[in-house]
Parts: structure tokens; C-alpha cells; sequence
């Protein structure tokens, strides 16, 4: 049993060059999970053979386009490439009006089962589980109501590997509340917006700097950080991680197609 993290964009508002807005594939056997669907999300499938008819869920962390508004061509693709089985959509309840609007409108009676989890951003939360994974979402602090996502492998006998978690912190101001819900994972994705240098633009728009995503991994003891959800001010992601790492070592900056195995 294995679970793997691949990052499909990784940069903030708008796509800039080859950085696309916010996409993540957690797989875990033979499960993909979509986390968070900004635009270009189903082109990068495509390109990097996975293949999109095994996504069982797709996770909305929050309404900003940047993290949603690739989910109705990948939904209208799935049906046009003839899916017959359910999708099922986690995010905020306005998500699901949104879709089913954009679907009415075209007359599109899909080809699959589409089903809505609404999340509500209070205290952690249990969406979904199997025999070998719980999936929770909990709250962070940005300027609309925003969950983070923790996936949680469940216990196993000794003679097994030990069971991985990974935590996904999409938009949020510097919070230390969320660390509790995030404690001890083997892999953060923590968004860093900006540099230290902009600390004051990152407090006004409810993001997060590379010093502060080390701060809560550093305080949450996690075993690995990985930071994305870069501004398109700055070209030198290396400035990201020399920050980050003299905060918490173990950082890794986030890149289109970077995979990383729990
Ligand atoms: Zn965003």
C-alpha cells in the first residue's frame, strides 16, 4: 500500500507561464483524489497520463477561482468521455448550486452520478472513510470560509510500515490554531504566498509567508514541508526555501509535476 502526492499547479491568483493555480492528486492505492481544481487542471492530467476517470473525489478548499474553476470542464469531460460511475464533490454548500447551474445552463444531463458533501469550515470533521483512510476536513482563516483537508491512513498491525498522513492548508493567514488539527503529519502543504519582505500584504490579504508556513510546521512537529501557492511577483522560488529553511529544515518548494511518495 502506497500514497503519493503529485503537484499539478502550485502558483496563486492567475497562471502565470508554466505555473497553473491550485491542483493537487493524492493517490492512495488505487484512489486518486483531486485536491483543490484550478483552471488547466484537466490539460495537466492529460499531459502527465493520469488518468481522469480514476478520481473518486475532488476537494474544494474554498470559492476563489484559483482553487475552483477548473471543476466544470473536468466534470463535462468526465461525462463526455462516457464515465458511468459516481463523482463525488467535497467543498463549501454554494459550490454544488454553482455546478449545477453551469450544467443547466448547457443543457447537460450528465453520464454519472454527480454527488455534493458540503464542508463547513467549524472544527475538524470527518467526509468520508474506508478500511484503510479517513478523510477530514478542518477550518483555516482566510477572506471567505476555507478548509483545509487531512487525510489519514488508518492503524495497522505492527509487522506493517506505519500508517501516513498528509495535510493540505490551501489559503490562510499565519494561524496557530490550525496546528492541532495538523499535528505530527508526515507531509504539510502549507501555502507561501510571500516572502517575510511582504508580511504586511500577506496579513491584508489573509496569506501566509514562507517564515510563517516553516513557523507552523516547526510547531506541529510535522516530518516534511512542502510550500506553494507562490505570488507571480517573484520569479527566484529559491528565495522561498532558503527563508523557509532556516525555520524548519525539511522544506521542499512545490513544482508542476512534482511527485512526492508518503
Ligand atoms: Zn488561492
Amino acid at each position: 500500500m502506497s500514497s503519493s502526492l503529485t503537484v499539478i499547479g502550485c502558483g496563486s491568483a492567475t497562471p502565470v507561464g508554466h505555473r497553473l493555480s491550485s491542483a493537487f492528486a493524492f493517490r492512495h492505492q488505487h484512489r486518486v483524489f483531486l485536491v483543490d481544481c484550478g483552471e488547466g487542471t484537466q490539460m495537466f492530467l492529460k499531459d502527465n497520463h493520469i488518468h481522469m476517470q480514476r478520481i473518486s473525489h475532488v476537494l474544494v478548499s474554498h470559492l476563489h477561482g484559483d482553487h475552483f474553476f477548473g471543476l466544470v470542464g473536468l466534470i463535462s469531460s468526465m461525462h463526455l468521455f462516457g464515465r458511468d460511475y459516481p463523482l463525488t464533490v467535497i467543498g463549501p454548500p454554494e459550490l454544488e448550486h454553482i455546478i449545477r447551474c453551469q450544467l443547466e445552463a448547457g443543457d447537460t444531463e450528465l453520464s454519472y452520478p454527480l454527488q455534493f458533501v458540503h464542508t463547513c469550515s467549524d472544527g475538524l470533521n470527518l467526509l468520508w472513510e474506508d478500511r484503510d483512510l479517513q478523510l477530514y476536513s478542518f477550518p483555516l482563516n482566510h477572506s471567505v470560509p476555507t478548509t483545509g483537508f487531512l487525510f489519514r491512513e488508518k492503524e495497522k498491525p505492527p509487522f506493517m510500515r506505519p500508517p501516513k498522513s498528509f495535510a493540505y492548508c490551501s489559503d490562510t493567514v499565519y494561524d496557530e490554531s490550525l496546528v492541532p488539527y495538523i499535528q505530527g503529519v508526515d507531509l504539510l502543504y502549507h501555502e507561501s504566498t510571500f516572502l517575510e519582505s511582504e508580511s504586511q500584504l500577506a496579513q491584508d490579504r489573509l496569506h501566509s509567508t514562507a517564515g510563517q508556513a516553516a513557523m507552523i510546521a516547526r510547531m506541529a512537529m510535522v516530518k516534511k514541508l512542502l510550500i506553494g501557492h507562490y505570488s507571480a511577483r517573484y520569479s527566484d522560488l529559491q528565495l522561498f526555501k532558503r527563508e523557509a529553511e532556516k525555520i524548519f529544515p525539511e522544506v521542499m518548494l512545490a513544482s508542476e509535476g512534482l511527485i512526492v511518495n508518503l
